[in-house]
């Protein structure tokens, strides 16, 4: 883990220098829209710090992932009702192409089960 990666995209929009514009922003978390939206409702929430995925932020800092999923529940509540689905695509044969850990917020419309 570095703090910060100067080559990854999500750094960029975290520190705030991509001039993305953020949705939520926590002590250790950042909520933006993702640029290819697949519900209405399509938020990524991404730590402060780098961590190439899901399991090595739970590892090293478990209280920012839980920060991030409240920060899921925030967004859902503002935004869809309060209902949606919190994906985090792990490696590259689960569909993760950013290797620095988002959850997916997904919502305001129906979600099928099981996912594609
Ligand atoms: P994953 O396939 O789980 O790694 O998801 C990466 C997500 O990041 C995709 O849904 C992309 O549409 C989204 N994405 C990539 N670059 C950006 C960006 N600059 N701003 C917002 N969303 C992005
Ligand atoms: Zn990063």
């Amino acid at each position: 883990m570095a703090d910060s990666d100067p080559d990854c995209v999500f750094c960029s929009i975290a520190s705030g220098a991509a001039g993305v514009p953020l949705v939520v922003d926590t002590a250790g978390v950042v909520a933006f829209r993702d640029v290819n939206p697949q519900a209405p409702i399509h938020v990524l929430v991404v730590p402060k710090a780098h961590y190439r995925d899901v399991s090595s932020l739970a590892a090293a800092e478990p209280a920012v992932l839980a920060e991030l999923v409240a920060v899921g529940q925030q967004v859902a509540d503002a935004e869809a009702g309060g209902a949606f689905r919190l994906v985090f695509n792990t490696g590259a044969r689960a569909g993760q192409r950013v290797f620095h850990v988002h959850g997916h917020v997904l919502g305001g419309r129906f979600l099928g089960w099981p996912p594609g």
